[in-house]
């Protein structure tokens, strides 16, 4: 099997190993599972008993084979009885004599122990590095790490009740799914028991035990659903702000899908070091610590996206879940999505679409840098595997094209039909698809065949002109992309607007609909080229392309300076402003720096401002580095982080200068880490005392010290190393180590002499007891591609913590191997290149400067 797939250029998904992936066959239906769980948070163990309730299909069961993996297994039985069985490789080997008939049920209790666990159960505790960590214990079953902690049947097609009960001593807190049935002292310990009444699949069971503190909420949606948080003591302000909106969301997406939210309660719990961001185990979400923002970093960033997302799952992977992971973009696809309504129910429209906006730009990321496949897909080694952008993000799009093409009302109706019709089984995207056409009589085959079972996208560009003479205007659409008989150009309908005047100002959250005199038309796009000429009895100022930005690909306005000016000046569509503003940063032209420095000054939406900023620090031109610094002390912070980061473009003095107040003094950490990244990036004399000091300088997540980090890496000083080499070390913030590790890489690319020093403190971290820096450490081996990470690299590919671990191992060593092979003198000279545009840059802005003088 070939790494890159030559036929498209793109690397393809499947790994060296990969294999056709079906879920396994059913012996039995699982329908309880009780467990009772004594976790001793010091000796880091758990002593359990697992008792299952099975009852069997139709064959006689003799043995079932159960997913058991470094439990210690101290006796099974089954009604008082001693069952036979065996445990090899992970897999516990239960034999029934006499055997179990058809139709009949089994209660097996399994009594075992859990001593150190490699995955599923983790234990917190605190270290000489880091002293103030609070003891606790938390699962993580999803995919298949369940068998970790209990014996059971792991994988997603299963579905049964549980009961969770957690005995912890006395003082402490335990979680599990579902209601809380009892909670009771026992001597020095407290026992809590939790009941589950709605199946759910093994991978969304948990429990988590430590010294937490309990919020509780306004109950929330039409059955009156309790809603509660839990944090660590001290943390219990930021856990309001991070959670507080949770009730709102449960009406919010109550009213949505029509169905209410399916479980006795709804719980979160915040505990250190998760893995994830969040998890949505049934009713009883875990989540990062990392969530709870201080006030500061409350100003320009929230939990709600995290929040939402895990609550979104509630409906969508735990009552209608996967069958099996190829479909898991029926899970996170649509937790992504919700993200976004939640962000339309809660900001408006504008936020809804630029939401929407930037998963389709984290998607075509993912899409040309790393891979391409299909949404479905059943090729991998690991299941974590698909959980990528093309899943999460590209899923998301695919789930906002579809609302465009079928309409609002249509669109709910369908969505919920689908949750009602499923709710409390497993799902295949078929599933969706019938859904759909029950509801609404149109045939979806063709859609889902083209955006879900197929991979790529279109790329398209657009342009328009007027025609005075016969009084018409044209628009054309070219598909880009690769079209061959195999790959077909992609076929969808897009409208068009025309509009006689350009509004003066920016209608806020207008929506997809027309404007006051906007002549619409609709254009069926079958052709990689199509044309289109519409007759007007007026000459169009604005053109309007997509409203709606329903389109999932890369689309690019070549309308020209005068349309693009009108469409930033006054399109309500931010999508389409944001096209504009990149046409104009490029344009360059005096009618297009002025629409920008305009935009600047009046532009409601700090969405457009970020893409605009970003696409004039591309041109880096002296006139788009004047809007930006006057830009600079925009009063919205979202915008200036980007206008901060564009500026590390600009290699002058006046933009150090201009950076260097608000790298020490901006009000938002996320300015000043963007700000101090940009300010070594102008290799001014004053920068570097100032990262130095900012890289020790603490703040919520490492997002300051981070900032300085990625600075000092590209000030291509020596006296850099140091303290970056300091900031991967264990006892600082784990934020920052993963900065830390990906900026040395970037800091080896400028400063040959360290590069021995940097690959020798790379190839240590690879094996941090962090899973997370391992994950950083993998990346900047990677971009060092250095052979002496070969060895490490492989090793974890094969056995690394986890299968993301694996896989971006395998990859990395893929690439470096990939870049050994262009011979050294070119890459020798690429790099000399590099160095000679740039000093091209500084002097023609040297001269730039002297002319205006
Ligand atoms: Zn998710």
């Amino acid at each position: 099997m070939s790494y890159r797939d030559e036929s498209n250029g793109h690397r393809t998904f499947a790994l060296p190993g990969a294999r056709l992936q079906y879920g396994p066959d059913k012996a039995v239906d699982v329908e309880h599972i009780d467990l009772y769980l004594e976790p001793d948070l010091e000796r880091q163990s758990l002593d359990g008993a697992c008792t299952t309730t099975v009852r069997a299909y139709d064959e006689p069961v003799e043995r079932l084979v159960l997913n058991a993996v470094d439990l210690e297994i101290t006796s099974v039985e089954c009604d008082g009885k001693p069952l036979a069985y065996s445990l090899r490789d992970g897999k516990l080997d239960v034999r029934f004599d006499p055997p179990l008939w058809p139709g009949h049920r089994a209660a097996f209790r399994i009594a075992y122990r859990v001593t150190k666990p490699r995955h599923g159960l983790f234990f917190v505790e605190p270290t000489p590095a880091y002293p103030h960590k609070v003891r606790q214990a938390w699962t993580q079953s999803q995919d298949e790490n369940a068998r970790f902690w209990f014996p059971c049947l792991d994988y997603p097609h299963a579905k049964q009740t549980s009961q969770t009960t957690v005995a912890v001593r006395k003082g402490l807190f335990a979680l599990a799914n579902g209601a809380l049935v009892e909670r009771k002292d026992e001597r020095d310990r407290t026992i809590y028991t939790y009941r589950q009444d709605v199946p759910h699949s093994t991978y969304l069971m948990t429990f988590v035990a430590g010294p937490f503190v309990e919020a509780r909420q306004a109950d929330a949606g039409a059955r009156k659903v309790p809603v509660f948080y839990y944090v660590l003591p001290g943390r219990e302000e930021d856990g309001e702000a991070a959670f507080g909106k949770t009730s709102k969301m449960i009406d919010a997406f109550e009213s949505r899908i029509g169905t209410p939210y399916p479980y006795a309660r709804y719980s979160q719990i915040a505990v250190t070091d998760f893995i994830f961001g969040g998890m949505e185990n049934t009713a009883a979400t875990t989540q990062t610590e990392r969530t709870l923002r201080d006030a500061r970093a409350r100003l320009d960033s929230s939990s709600d996206p995290l929040v939402s997302h895990e609550l979104a799952h509630q409906w969508f992977g735990d009552l209608l879940t996967c069958r099996d992971w190829s479909h898991a973009w029926l899970n996170e696809g649509f937790a992504t999505y919700f993200e976004c309504i939640w962000r339309e129910t809660d900001l408006g429209y504008d936020e809804y679409l630029y939401d929407v906006f930037t998963c389709i730009a984290r998607y075509l990321e993912e899409d040309s840098e790393r891979y391409r496949r299909p949404i479905v897909c059943n090729r991998f080694r690991d299941p974590i595997e698909i959980f990528d952008r093309h899943l999460y993000e590209k899923g998301c799009a695919v789930l906002h094209m579809l609302r465009g093409e079928l309409g609002d009302a249509r669109f709910w109706r369908a969505i919920g039909n689908y949750v009602e019709r499923n709710a409390g089984r497993n799902v295949e995207t078929i599933d969706l698809i019938r859904a759909i056409e029950e509801s609404s009589g149109r045939n979806m085959r063709g859609f889902f065949d083209q955006w879900v079972f197929r991979g790529g996208h279109p790329e398209i560009e657009a342009t328009v002109s007027w025609d005075a003479q016969r009084r018409a205007a044209t628009v054309t659409i070219d598909q880009k992309q690769h079209v061959d008989e195999e790959q077909p150009a992609y076929r969808f309908a897009v409208d068009l607007g025309f509009c006689a005047e350009v509004p003066s100002a920016v209608a806020v959250n207008a929506g997809p609909g027309p404007l006051a005199g906007e002549r619409r038309a609709r254009l069926s796009v079958e052709r990689a080229h199509e044309t289109v000429t519409v007759p007007l009895d007026f000459e169009p100022k604005l053109v309007r392309f997509d409203p709606g930005a329903w389109l999932l690909g890369s689309i690019a306005y070549k309308f020209g300076a005068a349309y693009s000016a009108a469409t930033l000046q006054g399109d309500p569509d931010p999508v389409a402003r944001i096209r504009a503003a990149r046409e104009l940063a490029k344009d360059g032209s005096q009618l297009a720096r002025e629409a920008l420095r305009e935009a600047f000054r009046s532009e409601p939406f700090w969405g457009v401002l970020d893409e605009a900023a970003t696409a004039l620090g591309q041109t880096r031109s002296p006139g788009a580095r004047e809007i930006l610094i006057d830009a600079l002390h925009h009063k919205h912070p979202k915008v200036r982080r980007p206008v901060a980061a564009a500026l590390g473009n600009f290699r002058t003095s006046e933009t150090a200068d201009a950076l260097l107040t608000v790298a020490q003094a901006d009000e938002s950490y996320f300015v000043r880490g963007a700000a101090l990244t940009s300010l070594g990036k102008t290799r001014d004399a004053r920068a570097f005392d100032v990262l130095n000091a900012a890289i020790v300088e603490p703040s919520w997540n490492g997002v300051v010290e981070s900032g300085a980090a990625h600075g000092l890496a590209e000030l291509a000083d020596p006296r850099a190393v140091a303290p970056l080499i300091d900031a991967t070390r264990l006892g600082r913030d784990e934020g920052l180590r993963r900065s830390a590790v990906v900026a040395l890489a970037r800091a080896a690319q400028l400063l040959y002499e360290a590069r021995a020093q940097i690959v020798d403190t790379v190839v240590q971290l690879l094996d941090d007891p962090a899973f997370l820096i391992q994950l950083a450490a993998i990346a900047a081996a990677e971009h060092l591609e250095d052979e002496r990470a070969l060895a490490a690299l492989d090793r974890l590919g094969i056995s690394g913590f986890d299968g993301r671990v694996r896989r971006d191992a395998t990859e990395a060593a893929a690439r470096i191997r990939e870049a050994q092979k262009t011979p050294s003198q070119v890459s020798a000279l690429r790099s000399d290149l590099d160095t000679l545009r740039e000093e091209q840059r500084t002097l023609q802005e040297k001269i730039e400067a002297l002319g205006r003088r």
